[in-house]
């Protein structure tokens, strides 16, 4: 097969862990039999320092006729670098934002994985990470609260502010497809969040969640009140699979799962359209206080690459063996810095994609 990637390397940390994540991609192609056309195009400050701006039309156009788009991070020093003391509309994150509306991705995805060997850097009590937990957070991104009308006003000398959440059935429907056919390539479970004891828009969402499982049979829904889904996250992450919910619900849930794995360097995610189409990358920032060190943790953007052969290109066993790789190296005890624990092998980045690729190999 042949898999066309455009890669996004970014700023601070991105060009490294990009990278390694190609050279992972790379022997999982030879490993495979597929070939892997990459174009690099300029995002962030890194297109602001070249052309101007974050993010040229033609940069778009690349992406848009890619299969795929990986990116390591965009972003410099938010209190340093000249690129904030652009407008707003110029500055590197506006490059990401222009990213996602041009190419439609309206799902957001974030698994939250406590791997075992980390299992220390889990805030949560021992009887309650020892049970690990492997779940995937799909996020509405284009709709609800962030995108509806606001304004604020002023009567008779009291400011008043209102800001309105609107969804309409496609944009739910379309989303809770998503989170059934992701649900269906993992352990068959979601669970959808709302506040369907206080808010319309959550007893539509409800409905048509409902609906939609109608299609997915083998697919057990659940339904849960966005405050309890918070008190669960960290009650009991283990029971989750698929937490299915709306853009702010989502924004906040999918802070707290990641917190709760203890490894920003270890968390991926993908933002993606009704096509196969996607974009990955990882959680984490930039890094700008570690760019260029060879210290920085790869696997978060490994890991997104993984998602991309599994949910654009549905190269489930090759998605596979690239998170095996994960585990193993993991278990033969090999760490970045911000992983490190007592008893365990530090590595940099680029040893540790070397340590990945031999493992696929
Ligand atoms: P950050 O995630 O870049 O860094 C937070 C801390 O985690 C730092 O100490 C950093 O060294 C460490 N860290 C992050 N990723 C790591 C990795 N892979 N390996 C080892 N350590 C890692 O967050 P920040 O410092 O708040 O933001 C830095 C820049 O990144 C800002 O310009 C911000 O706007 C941008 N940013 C971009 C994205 C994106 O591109 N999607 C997301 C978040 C932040």
């Amino acid at each position: 097969m042949e898999l066309k990637i455009t890669c996004i390397p970014g700023d601070g940390i991105g060009p490294e862990i990009v990278a390694e994540a190609k050279k992972v991609l790379n022997v999982v192609a030879d490993k495979f039999g597929h070939t892997m056309r990459y174009t690099d195009i300029l995002m962030g400050g890194a297109s602001i320092d070249v052309h101007g701006v974050p993010l040229t039309d033609e940069a778009i156009e690349t992406a848009r006729s890619a299969d795929a788009v990986l990116m390591g991070s965009i972003g410099g020093d938010t209190t340093t670098s000249p690129w904030y003391k652009l407008p707003p509309n110029l500055r590197p994150e506006a490059g990401l934002l222009g990213i996602r509306k041009a190419l439609n991705l309206f799902a957001n995805l974030r698994p939250a994985v406590l791997y075992g060997e980390l299992r220390g850097a889990c805030p949560l009590k021992e009887e309650i990470s020892a049970a690990g937990f492997d779940m995937i957070i799909v996020r509405e991104l284009t709709g609800g609260l962030y995108f509806g009308d606001r304004k604020t006003t002023e009567e008779n000398g009291v400011r008043k502010a209102v800001d309105t959440l609107v969804y309409d059935e496609n944009e739910i429907r379309r989303i809770a497809v998503k989170g059934f056919e992701i649900a269906g390539k993992r352990w068959k479970k979601v669970t959808s969040v709302d506040k369907a004891n206080v808010l319309d828009s959550s007893r539509l969402w409800r409905s048509v969640v409902e609906e939609v499982a109608k299609d997915y049979p083998d697919v057990t829904l659940e339904h849960m009140l966005v405050d309890n889904c918070a008190m669960q996250l960290v009650k009991d992450p283990a029971q989750f699979d698929v937490i299915l919910t709306e853009n702010m619900f989502g924004d906040i849930l999918s802070d707290e799962a990641s917190m709760v794995t203890g490894s920003i360097g270890m968390l991926a995610s993908a933002s993606l359209n009704d096509t196969k189409f996607g974009l990955y990358e990882p959680s984490h920032g930039s890094a700008p206080d570690i760019a260029g060190k060879d210290v920085a943790n790869p696997i978060a953007t490994v890991l997104s690459a993984a998602m991309m052969l599994r949910y654009s290109f549905d190269l489930d066993r090759e998605a596979d063996a690239v998170e095996n790789a994960v585990k193993q190296v993991l278990q033969d005890g090999y760490r970045t810095v911000d992983i490190l624990s007592d008893g365990c092998k530090r590595v940099g980045c680029k040893q540790m994609g070397d340590l990945l690729a031999e493992r696929i190999r």
